[in-house]
């Protein structure tokens, strides 16, 4: 691209001329007005400290929260949140906690002690039960420790036109109660924090509802974009898209949550249930099932696969403060990657195996992720905009949480 195309490109095509003299990490010095700078991250296989693996607990038709009785004791469902369990289990607990107190007791029994369990334990205490949570595994041994995880209310969740009857009702009010009650744990101690987002294209890509995309997701939960141009990001591409996301911090998350669970009274207690017959054994009447993909096991619910997902993770860069989604498209053989920077590491992902049920990682995508990052920080380190992005542009006005769908993490 000569200067005259650059300048025509986009009203801040003058950034990546103005900054030649900068080249690679000499950038980092103050840079023309309206710029930031992005450092890249140091993406090499000598910086890789460990590959995680997670099992996505999927359910064909959605999240399940319902009551159903076995025997004298009521069981409130709540399970089956595929990729999207991070973000929508403050919202799945508070409608389990409202089928919840129907019933006449005030102490409840809670089966498991993922996101989806301790949230659904934090909702029943704020509503006055005693509770004691009940699982086979805790932090730091469960799914939930080894998300990803951002703020993707869709992701590997239901097979649209499967979903149960009233399902659109409930995730809308999940996600909603989640989308909000995530905020207002933002730099209290939570691990949860906004983080700007870049996506990556050679071509402007029609909008979502320009597709005729569903409306799934109610039109009051939306974030800002922006489509920077040629010329206004480092990255390896035409087109690079900044929005704000969530970001929950899985550790200090899931250890913050069981804090508060027993701050509140809370008890925990380490246990496997094999069969429906076992929640005879105790003392609660009322119990909270929120068993992930072990839902299968003990309920018999065959519509409970896992999408198998793994993070392999870099040494940390405190100074990394984005996150990108995608590699270089023209590279495309890449398949979907993403990079998420947190206080344990730099997560590298993009593998979803659905079906597979081995912990192991799977070494062929740990390759891929791993390899293609490299490639993409590689390229941004040599932009001849080094490493600058434009701070403010005017934003695109479109951009509804539908954004997210397909999203995944
Ligand atoms: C790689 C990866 C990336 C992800 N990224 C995101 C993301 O970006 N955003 C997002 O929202 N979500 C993401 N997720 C999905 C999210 O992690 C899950 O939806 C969520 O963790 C599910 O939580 P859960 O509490 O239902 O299950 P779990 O965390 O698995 O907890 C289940 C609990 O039940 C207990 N249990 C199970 N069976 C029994 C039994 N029979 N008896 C007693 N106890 C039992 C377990 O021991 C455990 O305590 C990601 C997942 C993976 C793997």
């Amino acid at each position: 691209m000569n200067r005259r195309e650059l300048l025509r490109a986009g009203g801040l095509g003058v950034v990546g001329l103005g900054l030649s003299a900068c080249g690679g990490r000499a950038g980092l010095g103050p840079g023309p007005p309206g710029t930031r700078f992005l450092p890249p991250v140091e993406a090499s296989w000598d910086r890789v400290i460990r590959t995680t693996v997670g099992l996505r607990p999927h359910r064909r038709s959605g999240f399940r929260v319902e009551a159903e009785r076995f025997d004298d004791r009521t069981v409130v469902h709540n399970y089956g949140h595929g990729g999207a369990g991070m973000s929508l289990s403050w919202g799945t607990a508070s409608l389990a906690a409202d089928l919840a107190i129907r019933h006449e007791s005030r102490q409840a029994a809670v089966i498991g002690c993922g996101v989806a369990g301790l949230t659904a334990a934090r909702q029943l205490q704020r509503r006055g039960f005693e509770v004691t949570i009940y699982a086979k595994a805790v932090p730091p041994d469960t799914t939930s420790n080894m998300s990803w995880a951002s703020f993707t209310p869709t992701s590997g969740l239901v097979e649209i036109g499967r979903e149960a009857p009233g399902w659109r009702r409930q995730f809308r009010a999940a996600a909603e109660i989640g989308y909000h009650q995530l905020q207002l744990l933002v730099g209290r101690g939570y691990g949860v924090s906004w983080i700007d987002t870049y996506t990556f294209s050679d071509q402007v890509r029609p909008r979502r509802e320009d597709q005729g995309g569903s409306a799934l997701l109610p039109a009051d939960l939306q974030t800002g974009r922006v489509v920077l141009q040629p010329g206004q990001h480092p990255f390896p591409a035409r087109f690079a898209t900044r929005r704000p996301a969530l970001r929950i911090e899985p550790s200090i998350y899931l250890d913050a949550l069981v804090r508060d669970f027993l701050t509140f009274g809370g008890n925990v207690v380490i246990r496997a249930f094999d069969r429906p017959a076992d929640f005879g054994s105790l003392e609660e009447t009322l119990l909270v099932n929120c068993t992930g993909l072990g839902a299968r096991a003990l309920l018999g619910d065959d519509e409970m696969e896992p999408i198998k997902g793994q993070l392999t993770l870099l040494v940390p860069q405190g100074e990394i403060d984005y996150s990108t989604l995608g590699g270089i498209p023209a590279r495309g053989a890449g398949g979907f990657i993403h990079m998420m920077p947190r206080s344990d590491g730099i997560a590298l992902g993009g593998t979803n195996e659905r079906g597979e049920w081995s912990l192991e990682p799977n070494e062929e995508a740990r390759r891929r992720v791993v390899e293609e990052h490299i490639a993409l920080f590689r390229a941004m380190r040599s932009s001849p905009g080094a490493a600058r992005v434009a701070a403010s542009v005017t934003p695109d006005p479109v951009p509804t949480l539908e954004s997210f769908f397909g999203l995944q993490s």
